[in-house]
């Protein structure tokens, strides 16, 4: 049982996860988990992908990591590209970012990424990749779309992500004592 709870942080890589996640862990005290970090830090990879400029993720080791990291005890903030493969088990709230096209191309091209990765990002923010695979690997209840084109819209994001945590240690109170 958890006192607080876990929260995903997923999207397309530049439409602000980690910023939301800073800033939520900032203002609840929860733990942001970049899972980029713990995949280079604990070497959850079989390589770098030079084309694509990325770690080739070892899946099995990744979890290894999280699960030795106690991620399922909650209050975690976990910030990936991806979310299938933590357990459902693990998870409260999966929070999927979009942006507009146009935003997500300025945003990458600021990262100066490599032409097909930009490309493929782009495609799947159109194609609403990581919508789609919160919603296979989650109960719809549980997963909330929201954009982040703007400084206002990220802090109206935190803001209710912020409400609904409070509510959910509410509803959960007392949970860890039994
Ligand atoms: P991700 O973690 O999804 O790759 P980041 O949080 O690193 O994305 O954000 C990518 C860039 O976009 C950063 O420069 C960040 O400051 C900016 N950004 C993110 N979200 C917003 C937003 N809602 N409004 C304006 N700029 C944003």
């Amino acid at each position: 049982m958890r006192t607080d709870p876990n929260i995903i942080i997923t999207g397309t890589p530049g439409v602000g996860k980690t910023t939301h996640a800073e800033a939520l862990a900032e203002r609840t005290g929860l733990r942001h988990v970049s899972v980029n970090e713990v995949v280079k830090d604990k070497g959850c990879h079989e390589g770098w992908d030079e084309a694509f400029k990325s770690w080739i993720v070892d899946e099995d080791k990744l979890l290894d990591a999280l699960e030795e990291d106690n991620v399922k005890a909650g209050g975690c903030i976990i910030d990936w590209h991806g979310c299938e493969i933590f357990p459902e088990s693990w998870i409260d709230l999966v929070v999927v970012l979009r942006v507009d096209s146009s935003t997500l191309y300025d945003r990458l091209s600021a990262r100066k990424y490599p032409e097909a990765k930009l490309q493929e990002n782009l495609d799947s923010e159109i194609m609403e990749v990581l919508l789609q695979e919160a919603r296979d690997s989650y109960d719809e209840q549980i997963v909330v779309e929201l954009t982040s084109n703007s400084t206002e819209e990220m802090e109206s994001n935190v803001d209710r992500i912020e409400a609904w945590i409070k509510q959910w240690k509410q509803d959960h109170a007392g949970d860890g004592a039994q």
